[in-house]
């Protein structure tokens, strides 16, 4: 099973360890996944989904499963990390291989931490600071672009037209970088994402900006980060920004659940910061949720969107995807309504769908595979 991951990067001293290890304090534990990576860089945590307990109430099961995403702390990005400099292109192979970019900005003011970027001492700049590390990802992805680019061109002149047209699309990436646009402005057709896929180019990646901003600065009628959400606008329209106080996460983390629900109240926070960036993360990722409901446990589990059966099938266990027959399936919304499993057959409401269907969010599966 792939798992599907979020690497955290940002400058120095921005809190990426406080959000990590808050992260990895509400991590899932590894019992219930086999395939969780065993690396105190890797967090993985619990996508909170209601269904999954109504599901539960349902069809009572020993164990409930969530779904679950990777956090991964990618640490050592400083300026100049595209020519090498601090553990620079290994740093930017760690990015390569995540799903989706989790950008910690700091926003919050405290002369006790040094601040790591432009050499400038003083007041936090999170405009700057997003600059210098955006920077660095586009000069690593217009490298790559450049080395590929000549060998595509290579090959082009030598009479491959699929080659020439990867060349034509990497050309109109490497403008797009030049014009300091990430590589995620340029609208690409399916066939042309696909023919780059192989460059892993990381401004291609989801990204998310984490504003860290102080307790003070996270009462909601202090918006210190609406700026920072309108300049980005122009230079990142895709992105999500998620404001959080790492500080704050991490003690509430040291406060029983009845404690910290009320001290979150009395703050005006409905949700935690954690949980928001989680479901951020998610939705970044463009995931569906199914359920299974097996003999032992009711269980959420993550597909792309637009994914088929048979590759939901995979999820589960690759042999299923290998035999596949068919998935039942009945969406969780209609269960929900009807009440039971046996009700449900009964009214025959539960459909048999084949290998060609694509995976709706909410649906739940039963698989049918060759063994
Ligand atoms: P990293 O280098 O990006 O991983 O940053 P760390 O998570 O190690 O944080 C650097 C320093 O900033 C630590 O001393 C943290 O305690 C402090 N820090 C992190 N978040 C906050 C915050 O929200 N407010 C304040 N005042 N300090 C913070």
């Amino acid at each position: 099973m792939s798992r599907l991951s979020i690497g955290i990067v940002g400058l120095p001293n921005v809190g990426k360890s406080t959000v990590f290890h808050a992260l990895t304090a509400v991590a899932v534990p590894t019992e219930n996944y086999p395939f969780c990576t065993i690396d105190p860089n890797v967090g993985t945590v619990e996508v909170p989904d209601d269904r999954l307990q109504r599901l539960g109430e349902l069809a009572p099961r020993e164990r409930r499963v969530p779904a679950v995403v990777e956090f991964v702390d990618i640490a050592g990005l400083v300026e100049g990390a595209s020519r090498g400099e601090g553990l620079g292109n290994q740093f930017l192979e760690n990015i390569r291989g995540v799903d989706a970019i989790a950008h910690v900005v700091r926003f919050f003011e405290d002369p006790s931490v040094a601040r790591v970027g432009d050499g400038v001492v003083g007041a936090a700049n999170p405009m700057r600071d997003r600059e210098v590390v955006d920077l660095e990802l586009a000069l690593a992805d217009l490298e790559a672009i450049a080395r590929a680019l000549d060998r595509t061109v290579r090959k082009a002149r030598s009479g491959d037209t699929d080659a020439a047209a990867v060349a034509g699309v990497l050309d109109r990436l490497r403008q797009c970088l030049d014009a300091g646009q990430p590589a995620c402005a340029e609208e690409l057709s399916t066939e042309e994402a696909r023919s780059i896929r192989f460059l892993n180019l990381l401004t291609l990646k989801p990204v998310m900006y984490v504003a860290n901003v102080s307790e003070e600065q996270l009462a909601p009628q202090v918006s210190v980060v609406e700026d920072f959400r309108t300049a980005l606008q122009a230079a990142h329209p895709q992105a999500v920004v998620v404001e959080i106080c790492a500080r704050l996460e991490a003690d509430l983390l040291t406060l029983d659940p009845v404690e910290r629900a009320e001290y979150q109240a009395a703050l005006g926070l409905a949700e935690g910061g954690l949980i928001r960036m989680i479901r951020a993360g998610y939705h970044l990722l463009e995931l569906h949720t199914f359920f299974t409901i097996g003999d032992e446990e009711v269980r959420a589990w993550t597909v792309r969107a637009g994914a088929r059966a048979p590759e939901a099938a995979g999820r589960v266990h690759s042999d299923f995807q290998r035999g596949f027959i068919r998935a039942e399936t009945i969406h969780f919304s209609e269960f929900e309504r009807i009440g039971s499993l046996r009700q449900a057959r009964e009214l025959g409401r539960i459909r048999s769908e084949g290998k060609d269907y694509v995976v709706r969010d909410g649906d739940i599966l039963f698989f049918r595979a060759a063994g």
